[in-house]
């Protein structure tokens, strides 16, 4: 039998949403005593047993809390929210919004970009937006990035470059190719910028790409009520700032 295309990605996309919602045939609920309750588990090193250990002993905690809270989201997702943030292990979205596992569809890449040409970021907005449904989506760029700061340094040379990590630039060619938009951001600027100047401008150019998308331009040309947000998350306060980019359907250019 042979498949199109589009109904290779229907069936694969009737996968994702099955696998994510739809209530299979489940591998077991959690109940009481169904952890470790003294969270034994050793991993291969040291690295891996404290994240295991730690998982464990949040599942057993969770568990313990409502015993209906996993079984209940292991029948499917329905988040308000798609966030697109940076990799930064300081910005963890469920923990900085004082969140839930189930209450926020995440994207995360180096710099919280989304390129118009990049497969992995406008897959998962196509997803989020036009299959689970989320109703709001938010860019969140953050202080002290290390994207926005490498492409600060590519700018503005600092007076003692970093030493190369390899001298094989093959090796690092994935890096530079995708902060070479945020780079031409950074140059485009008044020669004054600083790297938070960078980060907020990346932001909002980030919103510009998800509105230009076709995925949300289509959304709202259904009808579908879906807003585009920008924000800044400090990393010495803790709290996350609104920079009023949002738009809304009225931008609809489509
Ligand atoms: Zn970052």
């Amino acid at each position: 039998m042979k498949f199109s295309l589009l109904a290779l990605a229907t069936l694969a996309i009737t996968a994702l949403a099955n696998n994510s919602g739809g209530g299979g045939s489940g591998g077991g609920a959690p109940s009481s005593g169904g952890y470790c309750p003294d969270c034994k588990i050793q991993g291969v090193n040291n690295v891996t047993t404290k994240f295991l250990k730690g998982n464990c002993k949040w599942a057993h905690k969770t568990d313990k809390k409502d015993p209906n809270f996993l079984i209940n989201l292991s029948k499917g997702q329905n988040p308000p929210l798609l966030w697109i943030g940076c990799s930064d292990s300081r910005v963890p979205e469920t923990v900085i919004t004082n969140s839930r596992p189930g209450d926020i569809f995440v994207h995360r890449n180096i710099a919280n970009m989304v390129p118009l040409t990049d497969d992995n970021s406008l897959a998962v907005l196509d997803y989020a937006v036009l299959h689970v449904g989320v109703s709001d989506v938010v860019v969140v760029g953050h202080t002290k990035c290390g994207g926005a700061t490498a492409a600060y340094n590519a700018v503005h040379p600092p007076a003692t470059p970093a030493e190369p990590v390899t001298d094989d630039p093959s090796v690092e060619s994935h890096l530079t190719s995708w902060l070479a938009p945020l780079i031409a951001l950074t140059k485009a600027l008044p020669g004054n910028a600083t790297i938070e100047d960078v980060v907020e401008h990346n932001v909002a150019a980030q919103v510009d790409n998800v509105v230009q998308s076709p995925i949300v331009q289509n959304a709202w040309k259904q009808g579908k009520d879906v807003r585009v947000h920008g924000w800044v998350y400090d990393l010495e306060t803790g709290l996350l700032h609104d920079l009023g980019l949002t738009r809304t359907k009225a931008d609809c250019t489509d």
